[in-house]
């Protein structure tokens, strides 16, 4: 069983021609909700691909609330850990023009998972054989969480984004690390290749259509991405940290466990949405032989 403690968003787009100025009102072209946030991102990514995944979040008592929560039980993602609270659900309000963006993002309920949160859900977690974080949920509840899978004896994958959040003090509480190249940049202020030789075997850095690289404790292994025509990158990162967590699960190395995330990742940029483009294991398998 795979547990996910994280966030839980409803992506609201709007695309426009023009961005309107202080005071002003302008007509948009589309507007979308698109369920979304890294926790139930990856989390969908994980069970598309036939994982046992349950998840451990919070939205709010309202319309995007229950339709996210609807939309994670479709997906097979057990929702016994999501909880109700009194708070608004997360979005991201992402405004679109052209090939500019402007993103506000209001937490809501996803900073309502506490460390009671996760006291509650103790059983749900002692049950799990990884346990997979991202940094939009309060910090001290990542601390709590990490303490307990350290007494538990759980492994833990931590997807340090947004990066900002990260702690060092973090790197030897969890099991595997996986920023992407910048995020690699921002936490640790230097190149991806001296920062993966500090920490075998752990952090594993994804570059985009280039794949992701590791150090095995000899060389740095880089794991060519599989070459395609990308249509839209988003939740690419998502796709990469459910398939590799899979993998994982399946008793894959990790090397093994890379090059699946490349293929599984690579499909998803081939469909536009985060969640839309991730693939079932089929295609996966099939792109794989
Ligand atoms: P995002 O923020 O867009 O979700 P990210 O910045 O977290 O992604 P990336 O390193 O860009 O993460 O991509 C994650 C993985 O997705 C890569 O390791 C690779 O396997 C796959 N991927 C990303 N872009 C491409 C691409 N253009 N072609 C093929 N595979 C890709």
């Amino acid at each position: 069983m795979i547990t996910i403690i994280g966030s839980i968003n409803m992506d609201i787009a709007i695309q426009t021609d023009i961005f309107p100025k202080q005071g002003e009102t302008v007509l948009g072209n589309l507007f979308t909700t698109i369920p979304g946030g890294k926790g139930a991102n990856q989390a969908v990514a994980a069970a598309r691909l036939g994982s046992n995944v349950q998840m451990i979040g919070a939205v709010g008592q309202d319309a995007f609330g229950n339709e996210l929560y609807m939309n994670l039980k479709n997906e097979n993602v057990h929702v016994g850990g999501i909880q109700k609270t009194n708070n608004s659900t997360g979005i991201a309000n992402i405004l679109l023009h052209n090939n500019d963006n402007r993103i506000i993002v209001v937490p809501g309920a996803n900073f309502d998972v506490d460390q009671k949160m996760i006291d509650d859900n103790m059983e749900l977690i002692q049950q799990s054989s990884l346990v997979m974080l991202q940094l939009e949920i309060p910090v001290e509840t990542i601390d709590y969480v990490l303490k307990v899978c350290e007494d538990l004896a759980i492994p833990v994958l931590l997807n340090p984004a947004p990066a900002a959040n990260f702690k060092n003090e973090w790197i030897d509480k969890v099991t595997y690390l996986t920023p992407n190249e910048t995020e690699c940049e921002v936490m640790f202020g230097e190149d991806y290749e001296t920062v993966l030789k500090q920490y075998p075997n752990k952090i594993i850095v994804t570059l985009g259509g280039e794949g992701a690289a590791y150090f095995d404790g000899n060389q740095i292994i880089k794991v060519s991405g599989y070459k395609t025509k990308a249509v839209d990158t988003t939740g690419a990162g998502d796709t990469f940290n459910g398939a590799f967590a899979h993998a994982i699960i399946d008793g894959k190395s990790i090397e093994e466990a890379v090059q699946f995330a490349n293929v599984t990742a690579s499909l998803s940029v081939e469909k536009f949405g985060a969640q839309g483009g991730m693939p079932r294991i089929e295609e996966v398998l099939m792109r794989l032989e």
